[in-house]
């Protein structure tokens, strides 16, 4: 499991906990019913009203507040995420302010459960319970926006894809129909996941490539994140696409220079000089893709861009026929410093 959010409980609604508090205060009472024969029993069922009043509560409310993760403790990447759809300091604030009604409730319920017990007159305990539920049921009151906060929102945390950050990982960028999901269902060793990413409509791929029994490597495709400029994207899908720069890997650029490709090699290029300012500090691989059906002034145009840019020389591949692929898994392994004594194991 590599998502803090993946397992996280569902988070009752206010409602919710007002509906477990009355119908169980219900049962409470219609299960003593004609039980309260001496004043010593009328004083403990006061007793138990407020408990269970206290313990309803105070379990809905710890079910949040210890079932959902630090923020500030979540992996660079998903708390980004995480402020993308939700807001990190509206989660903060939620999380931080049930903590605290947590400690408030305990403390009500601390000293009204003792004047409870010891008020002289069972009327005065009747009073005392009937306060401190009351002030209990206040405080949840209180706190209700912070709970269907998260009620609402833990759900759409929950869909973000289970994409381990620390794991090497090869994202693979470039415009539409240039090849990504091609390449990385070709050096997957089993079968991707599709998974949907926050703030595009477009699910991503998600493959792992097992070098061996204690190294894998993640391989994804940005479908409608690193596939067009940058600056047409809002701030809001920005930071989406940011959030992968925490990735601990490696970026691979595709360019499609086949003669049908659906973007000019200008507009790649766009694209990718986008990257190359955005993702200063990550490693970029540059590859051209669909060499088997390649149109030689595209490439052409490619090489010469990248030399005059200092770019090196890109690699050939074609992820639909296997061609070149040793060779990019190659350099990408030593950027991401594994050190693989044959890759024969990739696919033919
Ligand atoms: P994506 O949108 O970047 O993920 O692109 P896809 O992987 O879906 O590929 C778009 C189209 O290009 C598909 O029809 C693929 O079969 C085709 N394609 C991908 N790689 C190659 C290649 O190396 N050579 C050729 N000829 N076609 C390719």
């Amino acid at each position: 499991m590599a998502s803090p959010y993946e397992k996280l409980p569902r988070i009752p609604r206010y409602q919710e906990i007002v509906l477990k508090v009355t119908t169980r205060y219900r049962k409470l009472l219609e299960g003593s019913r004609g039980k309260i024969r001496s004043r010593k029993k009328a004083r403990e069922l006061e007793i138990k009203k407020l408990q269970l009043v206290h313990d309803i509560v105070t379990e809905e409310i710890r079910k949040i507040v210890f079932n959902l993760p630090f923020v500030d403790r979540v992996h660079p990447f998903y708390r980004d995420l995480l402020d993308v759809l939700i807001g990190y300091d509206k989660y903060k604030q939620a999380v931080v302010r049930l903590a605290r009604a947590l400690k408030i409730i305990d403390k009500i319920y601390g000293e009204h459960i003792a004047l409870v017990k010891t008020a002289p007159r069972l009327r005065d305990a009747r009073r005392f319970r009937k306060e401190g539920v009351g002030r209990i049921m206040s405080v949840l009151k209180r706190n209700r926006r912070y709970i269907d906060f998260l009620a609402n929102n833990i759900p759409r945390l929950k869909r973000i894809p289970s994409i381990d950050p620390k794991k090497p990982t090869i994202i693979v960028a470039g415009m539409p129909q240039v090849g990504k999901s091609t390449l990385v269902k070709r050096i997957s060793t089993a079968k991707p996941e599709i998974a949907p990413y926050p703030f595009t409509t477009k699910n991503l791929i998600l493959g792992h490539i097992t070098i061996n029994p204690i190294i894998t490597i993640q391989a994804i495709d940005t479908p409608g994140l690193l596939d067009r400029p940058l600056e047409e994207r809002n701030p809001i899908e920005l930071q989406a696409i940011m959030a992968l720069k925490h990735l601990n890997g490696v970026i691979v650029y595709l360019f499609d220079a086949s003669k049908n490709s659906y973007y000019t090699i200008e507009e790649q290029i766009h694209v990718l000089e986008d990257i190359l300012d955005r993702f200063k500090e990550k490693n970029i691989v540059i590859a051209v893709n669909k060499i088997d059906e390649v149109d030689e002034n595209k490439l052409k145009k490619i090489m010469e861009y990248m030399n005059k840019k200092n770019l090196g020389k890109p690699i050939l591949i074609s992820a639909l026929k296997g061609l070149g692929i040793d060779e990019l898994l190659r350099i990408v392994f030593n950027k991401l410093n594994i050190e693989v004594k044959e890759l024969s194991k990739t696919k033919p």
